[in-house]
């Protein structure tokens, strides 16, 4: 992820290189106009960005699938599987915000959610999870990895019985995620 760069992201200092393709410099730090990768050309002492071709990188409003790989304070990260309902390979991750909703489990490390892309920020992609057809598509027991049913805002194991919340999808129980995430 870290030679993955935004528009406006540090590429190198004007020390180290000059400006190549999609870059430009503001006097002290050469920076990237687009999505690409980073590319240094140290014979000739030259940083380029060779730009990602779209839908690799999702765009604002873009609707993503993809699963849990790490929870944080109030957020987590998902790496992204499909974009609009087409397959990435990127292995690039976005940040959903749980904002609000500091002692209720939104998902779980491994669940395959569904969010909308809101913004690009300080480097990284964010999404949103607080609509109703947002939220989670498929999880399992936290304790025994059974299947779970959908009890109201609550998933029930049906193997333990053990009761958990999740920020559930209206689609929720729906396996068919490629179709989701297209309309
Ligand atoms: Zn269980």
């Amino acid at each position: 992820m870290s030679e993955f760069s935004l528009p406006g992201d540090k590429v190198a200092t004007i020390e180290e290189f000059e400006t190549g393709r999609n870059t430009f410099d503001d006097g002290h730090t050469i920076r990237s106009v687009v999505v690409g990768t980073k590319e240094f050309d140290k014979t000739n002492r030259i940083a380029k960005i060779n730009q990602l071709k779209s839908p690799a990188v999702p765009q604002v409003n873009d609707l993503v699938i993809g699963y849990v790989v790490a929870l944080m304070n109030n957020m987590f990260a998902i790496n992204m599987l499909y974009i609009n309902g087409k397959p990435t390979h990127s292995g690039l991750e976005c940040i959903c915000q749980a904002r609000g909703a500091k002692k209720r489990i939104i998902a779980r490390v491994s669940d395959v959610v569904m969010v909308k892309i809101i913004s690009h920020l300080n480097g990284a992609i964010h999404a949103t999870i607080s609509e109703s057809e947002l939220g989670v598509l498929f999880t399992q027991c936290n304790k025994c990895a059974g299947k779970v049913v959908q009890i109201g805002a609550n998933v029930k194991c049906v193997d333990c019985g053990y009761i958990e919340e999740r920020k559930l999808s209206s689609k929720f129980g729906n396996s068919d995620f490629i179709k989701l995430g297209s309309q």
